[in-house]
């Protein structure tokens, strides 16, 4: 009985510090939180989100509406999932020089995430395959069918919003997040016990109404949406305020007392030749200049023509 226990006791420590381990090399990856959930196959937001899905309010993201068995069942992104991997990376920005009266959302001023983020995922999951060679892992970053924000949650790192972005207690909304679905047990993390302060300014903030109720956005609605996502044939909705943006939208992040303290982001820096420029330059941005500008910038998605679409919709806002 005793060498079974010490048996028992030995593999919980092992694994305890395997734990330990990627805590600590996720922080010196330069990522600012790290933790641990445990995979179970059904997940309870699934309802929630199906509901969503059905009142049409992920507009023309039909992506969205597909891979809805993997999003709902890990084990289908991983085979034999077990545990969940999620990291945070701040990228608040303090306040920089801007020289337009055009906005661009905090996340597209600096170089693409997603591989920064990727990288130090693949080097990650590398070191924690040299500890256990057994382990076997999937990555993602926004593009795969993970529901990052439930697992992030899961995985006692924060909350979500009134406003449905996932808050981090202590670095705020302004934050990636990353994933690794790996197939063995890792000790999980207990629940964050921090909650949204319910206050409503985010729902109040909203020029055009996007945050319907709380926990509820309507995509159509949202300046994020309608200026990023949009195809670039497409005008944009004409009952949208932008409120200057051109691309992205902040403000409710920006209100939300969570953000109050946000720090400046150790990994990600606002690019200067982004911020510098003036309305004019960007009203007049060449073809081969916003090749070169924004070649690694989130902005290179939409390219010239839909920077223009932006900045004719914010003219047409400003004259009625
Ligand atoms: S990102 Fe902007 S438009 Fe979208 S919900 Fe928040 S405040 Fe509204
Ligand atoms: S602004 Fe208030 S209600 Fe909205 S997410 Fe932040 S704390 Fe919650």
């Amino acid at each position: 009985m005793h060498s079974v226990s010490s048996f028992l006791m030995n593999g919980l420590k092992k694994m305890n510090s395997i734990v330990d381990t990627i805590k600590a090399r996720a922080l010196k990856l330069g990522f600012d939180d790290c933790g641990i959930a445990s995979i179970h196959d059904t997940v309870e937001d699934a309802e929630i989100f199906k509901a969503w899905l059905s009142r049409g309010y992920h507009a023309n993201m039909q992506y969205m509406e597909s891979n809805m068995d993997v999003r709902t069942n890990p084990t289908l992104f991983h085979a034999n999932a077990k545990s969940i991997i999620v990291v945070v990376q701040n990228y608040h920005q303090q306040p920089s020089v801007w020289n337009s009266s055009y906005g661009v959302a905090m996340f597209a001023r600096f170089s693409d995430y997603h591989h920064s983020i990727k990288n130090r995922l693949g080097m990650l999951l590398e070191e924690i395959r040299r500890i256990n060679p057994q382990l076997n892992g999937s990555i993602s970053v926004d593009s795969a069918p993970v529901l990052e924000r439930y697992w992030a949650v899961k995985a006692g790192l924060g909350f979500i919003g009134q406003n449905t972005m996932f808050i981090h207690p202590k670095l705020g909304s302004f934050v990636f997040l990353g994933t690794i679905v790996v197939d063995q047990w890792l000790e999980p993390d207990a629940p964050n016990t921090d909650r949204c302060q319910n206050c409503g300014k985010c729902i109040a903030a909203c020029p055009n109404g996007a945050l319907e109720q709380p926990f509820t956005l309507n995509a159509r609605k949202c300046i994020s949406y309608q200026t990023i996502e949009k195809n670039n044939d497409e005008l944009l909705d004409a009952d949208i305020d932008v409120n200057n943006q051109i691309f992205g939208c902040d403000i409710c992040n920006m209100v939300c007392p969570h953000n109050q303290d946000a720090i400046q982001s150790k990994v990600f820096k606002s690019d200067n030749s982004i911020c510098l420029l003036t309305d004019d330059e960007w009203d007049n941005v060449a073809s081969s200049r916003f090749k070169r500008l924004f070649a690694s910038t989130p902005i290179k998605r939409i390219g010239v023509k839909g920077i223009r679409r932006n900045i004719s919709h914010v003219k047409k806002n400003r004259e009625e």
